[in-house]
């Protein structure tokens, strides 16, 4: 069984991302900038946009973090993201979701100029990439893509099961797995799925993006099965200092014993999630300057 650590490729990924930061601030006279929106303090959101600030500035970007209260009103969120639509110096533009809900998270996505929406989530960038010219592309489906790459997984006539069907994760990486080249035959569940448990026993690839921890169990899995796990998710443990673990979908213990390689959580699809977001950022950056120029 093989471990799929996203963490080492994706610190192989973050070296090559600085080396092409460096030369396109030498090439351009422009170092990108990446701004990230949070509204409210979710604790995991606080926690995600920390961790996306220090790559950011790790890899030789701009990051401006800007964080705004719970109530603040949706007027004034897209009053903001029109500033930074049109501010210069801006070249990726990230709000992160889940977004309190008084305000309506899709005219939010709709307002970010669609060259700037590193998270890949504008009806733009959505459209390119259901038509098979994938632009700005969110970052986990890219992550998830490295990854199979990177250990020659191959998907091409592969039964891919993806449950979850979230804009984020689901119905992105079915649309790309999909698409000619990729060549998978991808069923995508949800909650309302008849026979779940089959459509993931016929899974020679399996996607679990549920956000239910240990969800999918052992007996669930084929034999030789590779299984991703995209799910975050704590639980409380009164050993650990902050009170609670990581853990992902998957039920290590029992799928680790079918399958023929996994994903860990943590060290997984998410620090490979962040190197994406860097890559999208470096490209938000490039079509922002070609439109300049
Ligand atoms: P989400 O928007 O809450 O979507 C969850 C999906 O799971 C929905 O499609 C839902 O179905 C489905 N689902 C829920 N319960 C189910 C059940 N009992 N049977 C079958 N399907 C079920 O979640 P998300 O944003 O995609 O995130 C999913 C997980 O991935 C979370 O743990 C999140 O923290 C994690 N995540 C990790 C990364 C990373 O970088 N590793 C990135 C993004 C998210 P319905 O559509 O029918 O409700």
């Amino acid at each position: 069984m093989i471990s799929l650590v996203g963490k080492e490729i994706a610190t192989l990924l973050s070296n090559k991302i600085a080396k092409e930061v460096d030369h396109f601030k030498t090439s351009t006279g422009v170092t990108p900038t990446l701004a990230v929106v949070l509204v409210g303090d979710d604790p995991a959101g606080l926690t995600y946009v920390k961790s996306k600030g220090v790559a950011a500035v790790r890899l030789g970007f701009n990051h401006r973090t800007i964080h705004l209260p719970e109530a603040t009103p949706e007027a004034e969120l897209l009053a903001l993201l029109e500033q930074l639509n049109s501010d210069g110096e801006v070249d990726g533009i990230l709000v992160q979701l889940p977004l309190p809900t008084h305000i309506d998270e899709l005219k939010v996505i709709q307002k970010i100029d669609p060259i700037k929406d590193v998270d890949g989530l504008h009806p733009l960038n959505m459209g390119l990439l259901l038509l098979g010219k994938p632009r700005l592309v969110p970052c986990t489906p890219l992550a998830i893509l490295h990854l199979l790459d990177h250990y020659q997984i191959e998907t091409r006539s592969k039964n891919v099961t993806i449950v979850g069907r979230s804009n984020i994760v689901g119905k992105p990486l079915a649309a790309l797995l999909s698409q000619k080249g990729r060549d998978a035959t991808v069923t995508l569940c949800h909650s309302q799925t008849k026979d779940l448990v089959e459509h993931i026993k016929r899974a020679d690839i399996l996607v679990a993006a549920i956000g239910v921890p240990h969800f999918i169990k052992g007996e669930m899995v084929k034999e030789g099965a590779v299984v991703i796990d995209v799910g975050i998710n704590r639980v409380s443990d009164a050993n650990q200092k902050r009170g609670y673990r990581l853990v992902g979908d998957v039920e290590w213990e029992s799928v680790i014993k079918r399958a023929s390689a996994i994903t860990p959580v943590p060290g997984g699809v998410g620090p490979l999630t962040i190197a994406m977001l860097m890559k999208n950022t470096l490209l938000a950056a490039s079509l922002h300057h070609s439109r300049r120029n």
